[in-house]
């Protein structure tokens, strides 16, 4: 509460679901919880009854047809509040204009505070419970890139990859994929996001595989790439280069230490390599019940780690048609350096663990999946 009181609230309506979740244990896809003093309620509708009562235990709840986020804002009122926090980043227009006209009046215009992601901040920090779960995500991560690698072979569509990886999951105790699947082979590598598709993996290219399992509400999200047959010297320079940025973000890992300067310690690797320009996003973000979160561990950021924090730490490095005509520098996309018989040299590296900020530095979670160049 004491940030909701810094904000220059006395009270609180969340209404974003993880956060309604990480405060009530409620996982309902239509709640607001409203926190007053030490008192805390959870509205929902109907249809949530029974699951309600059972998931948010110890806390009040209350069923009504109208909307959880006007509930809310009644009982609060009702219980003489004046002034009240809400997360400005995660409420629609529309539910606001809802709350304030279920406001009297006289509070219509100064009841609402908008703040921007308090309850957000504060999940950021996992505990040891969270910590636990999360570390059984990332092991059922690591579980299925060892279990799906006999699927990765030449011939094979992104998307057969990508289902066998999603059937084991499930069949291990997944509640679902904590995101869409990733798996891009051969050129597609060269696509930071590239969902399965109907391709068919090359009988000699890189293979990216991107994937995530929702395991206990909490998510896990890891990268690993891996070549079909012989890769070229070319391959073999930028995945190392990429393995090396990766291991020198995760190096630089630790309390106190800004996610600007973790990002800047991958970056300088692939710099120096001179593949700045072909790392072509951030390095990380925060893990937890959303699969995106804060921190931002990126360029200039200055917000410090602190231990508890769960982010991923995943440099890469995608060289296209355009990287090759800018590029400019020896060895880079020239033709004739990339396979052998080919000009093109449009491929992808990523590589991405999940990383737990202790006290001494930083816990990879995901360790147990190997990240050695990999031909299959
Ligand atoms: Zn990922
Ligand atoms: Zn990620």
């Amino acid at each position: 509460m004491a940030a909701v009181v810094a904000a220059g609230a006395e009270a609180m309506v969340v209404t974003h679901g993880p956060d309604v979740r990480y405060l009530s244990g409620f996982t309902g896809s239509s709640g607001a919880v409203a926190l007053v003093g030490g008192r805390a309620a959870l509205f929902t509708d109907g249809r949530y009854t029974t699951q309600a009562r059972v998931e948010a235990e110890g806390l009040r709840v209350v069923i009504d047809r109208r909307s959880p986020a006007v509930q809310a804002v009644e009982w609060l009122v009702a219980a003489g509040v004046t002034k009240c926090a809400f997360d400005a980043g995660q409420t629609t227009v529309a539910a606001m204009e809802a709350m304030k006209k279920a406001l009297p009046s006289s509070l219509r215009r100064s009841f609402l505070v908008a703040t921007d992601g308090l309850v957000a901040r504060i999940r950021e920090v996992k505990d040891e419970d969270e910590i636990a779960l999360m570390r059984k995500a990332a092991a059922l991560g690591c579980r299925l890139f060892a279990d799906v690698l006999e699927f990765v072979v030449a011939g094979a569509t992104e998307a057969e990859v990508a289902a066998q990886l999603e059937f084991k999951a499930r069949m291990y105790g997944a509640e679902a994929m904590s995101f869409e699947t990733i798996v891009a082979s051969g050129e597609r590598s060269a696509l930071p996001h590239g969902r399965a598709t109907g391709a068919k993996l090359p009988r000699r290219g890189f293979v990216t595989m991107d994937f995530g399992v929702l395991l206990g509400g909490y998510c896990s999200d890891m990268t690993r790439t891996v070549h079909l047959g012989k890769g070229s010297d070319l391959e073999w320079d930028v995945y190392h280069s990429v393995l090396e940025a990766q291991q020198a973000g995760i190096a630089a890992v630790g309390p106190g230490v800004s996610c600007g300067e973790v990002d800047e310690a991958a970056r300088a690797v692939l710099r120096k390599a001179g593949l700045e320009k072909e790392f072509s996003h951030s390095t990380g973000h925060g893990v937890g019940l959303e699969i995106h979160e804060g921190p931002r561990i990126a360029a200039k950021q200055e917000q410090v780690l602190e231990p508890g924090m769960v982010i991923t730490i995943e440099p890469g490095a995608y060289l296209s048609s355009q990287s090759r005509s800018r590029a400019g520098k020896p060895g880079y996309g020239k033709p004739g350096s990339g396979k052998p018989g080919s000009a093109a040299a449009v491929f992808g590296v990523r590589i991405e663990d999940m990383v737990l900020v202790t006290e001494g530095g930083g816990e990879v979670l995901t360790a147990a999946s190997p990240k050695a160049w990999m031909e299959l």
